[in-house]
């Protein structure tokens, strides 16, 4: 059945998780800081709130999607929440969620984080989902009405945990696009087309993923020892690449991140381990 539902914070990403509920069927409260922008959602039904204490008084489900926490926080201030369900989509880190999860649980609430693992236009299909963490029963009550926005995972009721995958999950994307980039930017310093590059690049990127499940084994079970391709055999090659870099007017920046760890890893006695062992290299 529909629930009553408000959504605070109506960017690019709150825009796209508004009009999905709307679509769903759900009585729809909105406020945002720039009130100009409730216009298309209330233009399709939706009901402006004029304050955020307006906005969370009008559902007992209250989503929240700004910029950062400390806006969520400052948005939040003094408000009762008694008896509300709290939904914090909004980006931020382990820590912030542990803080507003028990500002919010003091506050009446009963508090779910969230990491939003698509793009506004993704919201609504299959290929979106959302991370959570924090109250169970709270989020196993709203899972159906969440469940408009796409999957939903449940990462346990640590209130941080959520934050914590979205953020990993970022991590390995961002190092991703960092190598693209850099390949990239050595293809083209010979004026190879990036259009004629890219097909044996996704390819290759690809394949080399495969390999994701066998380096978590390692890490789990500290069984680091490769027959694949061992730390040594790489340290050996690496100067091939920071050399290819300087020579083609390439920034070696990102390949000198891995030198030393390679280096202590060797020194260490770690040679013969595979790449699962720079996890342990990175803790600090
Ligand atoms: P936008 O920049 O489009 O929107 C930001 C929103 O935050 C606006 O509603 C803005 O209000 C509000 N805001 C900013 N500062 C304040 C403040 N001090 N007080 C009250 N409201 C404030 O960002 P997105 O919608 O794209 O992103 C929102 C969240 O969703 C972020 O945490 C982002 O990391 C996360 N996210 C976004 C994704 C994306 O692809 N866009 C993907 C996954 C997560 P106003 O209109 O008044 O400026």
């Amino acid at each position: 059945a529909p629930t009553d539902v408000s959504v605070l914070g109506l960017g690019l990403m709150g825009s796209a998780l508004a009009a999905t509920l709307l679509s769903a069927g759900h009585r729809l409260t909105v406020w945002n800081r720039t009130a100009a922008k409730t216009g298309p959602l209330t233009a399709q039904g939706a009901l402006p709130a004029a304050s955020p204490a307006e906005a969370v008084a009008a559902s007992p489900l209250v989503i929240v999607c700004l910029s950062t926490n400390d806006n969520v926080t400052e948005a939040l201030a003094g408000l009762d929440l008694t008896g509300k369900t709290l939904v914090n989509l909004t980006n931020g880190t382990p820590e912030q969620a542990r803080s507003i999860s028990g500002w919010a649980t003091k506050a009446g609430a009963a508090y779910v984080d969230g990491g939003i693992m698509a793009v506004p236009q993704m919201i609504g299909s299959p290929a979106a989902y959302v991370l959570y963490s924090g109250d169970e029963e709270a989020y196993e009550a709203h899972r159906p009405t969440l469940a408009a926005f796409g999957g939903t995972r449940w990462v346990g009721t640590e209130p941080g945990r959520a934050a914590l995958h979205d953020l990993a999950l970022l991590t390995g994307m961002y190092g991703m696009f960092l190598g693209v980039a850099q390949a990239f930017a050595l293809i083209r310093s010979e004026s190879v087309p990036a259009t004629e590059f890219a097909g044996p690049l996704q390819e290759w990127i690809t394949a080399m993923l495969g390999a994701v499940p066998d380096l978590a084994t390692a890490i789990d079970t500290e069984q680091h020892l490769t027959d694949v391709s061992n730390l040594a055999m790489n340290r050996e090659v690496l100067p091939n690449f920071t050399d290819t870099f300087r020579a083609q007017g390439v920034d070696p920046g990102f390949f000198l991140l891995l030198a030393p760890l390679l280096d202590r890893a060797v020194e260490e006695g770690h040679g013969a381990d595979g790449l699962s062992r720079l996890v342990m290299m990175l803790k600090q």
